[in-house]
């Protein structure tokens, strides 16, 4: 589907949060890469997605009703085989439907298991007087406690970019510390700008969410996206 194939049916649906498997799609017509994701409506599915797919998969529960899907026990990473992911299957199921009784549930998405990286989060909000701003973080506790994050106001210039990557405390930690390897700074620079470039020409959007992205010596994947359409 394309990106306004995706917000008609969205607007069609009288939702504004897309699920997870359409933020990927969307990024990745925007030129970000994501891990690639499929619903599986039935548990069966889902064993035939991983066998597609191939070993270790993800399972996350698709729901546009719950927003942290792995406090609901909805995220079971690095199943490893047909049995891993059936057992998954029904555990996700269980938590997130004893969790959240109301909940619309289509399905669970399946993915593949990214290795891992030095996690980083990429964000779009727009402010009520600057428009659509970008975010850049670390991932986890720097985002979380630490608040660790740069702000740009969009469309970016290259050098936003990379002044936004620059300006973050932890930018030792994108540097590569203590043996870890570094992340591929040029890289995340590109993705930033072609969400800036997405974002400008798609006013729809409200909110832009992906995290984490993992960042990777080369290259760099976002395993985790949300996004939320303007009312309308
Ligand atoms: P939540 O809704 O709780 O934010 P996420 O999709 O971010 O759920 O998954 C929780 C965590 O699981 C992520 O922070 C990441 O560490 C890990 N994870 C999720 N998807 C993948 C994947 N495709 N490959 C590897 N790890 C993943
Ligand atoms: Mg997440």
């Amino acid at each position: 589907m394309t990106v306004n194939e995706i917000i008609s049916l969205a607007r069609k649906e009288k939702r504004t949060v897309l699920t997870e498997i359409e933020a990927k799609q969307i990024l990745q017509e925007a030129g970000i890469s994501c891990t690639e994701t499929k619903l599986a409506p039935t548990r069966e599915q889902a064993v035939s997605l991983s066998n597609e797919i191939g070993y270790p998969v993800v399972l996350k529960v698709s729901s546009v009703d719950i927003t942290h899907k792995s406090d609901a026990g909805g995220v079971k990473v690095n199943l490893k085989d047909q049995a891993a992911v059936e057992t998954a299957y029904d555990e996700i199921m269980n938590s997130c439907r004893g969790q959240f009784p109301d909940a619309n549930i289509e399905g669970i998405s399946v993915q593949g298991m990214a290795k891992s990286g030095i996690e980083v989060i990429i964000g779009m909000t727009k402010d009520p007087s600057f428009g659509p701003v970008l975010m850049f973080g670390l991932g986890g506790v720097f985002v979380e406690v630490l608040k660790d994050v740069a702000f740009r106001i969009v469309p970016l210039e290259k050098s936003d970019a990379n002044q936004m990557i620059n300006e973050i405390q932890g930018k030792k930690l994108l540097e590569g510390y203590r043996g870890q390897d570094p992340a591929d700074i040029p890289f995340l620079e590109d993705m930033l700008l072609k969400l800036s470039a997405f974002v400008d020409k798609t006013p729809e959007i409200k909110e832009i969410d992906m995290n984490p992205v993992f960042a990777y010596k080369e290259g760099a994947v976002v395993v985790d996206a949300r996004i939320i359409l303007d009312d309308e």
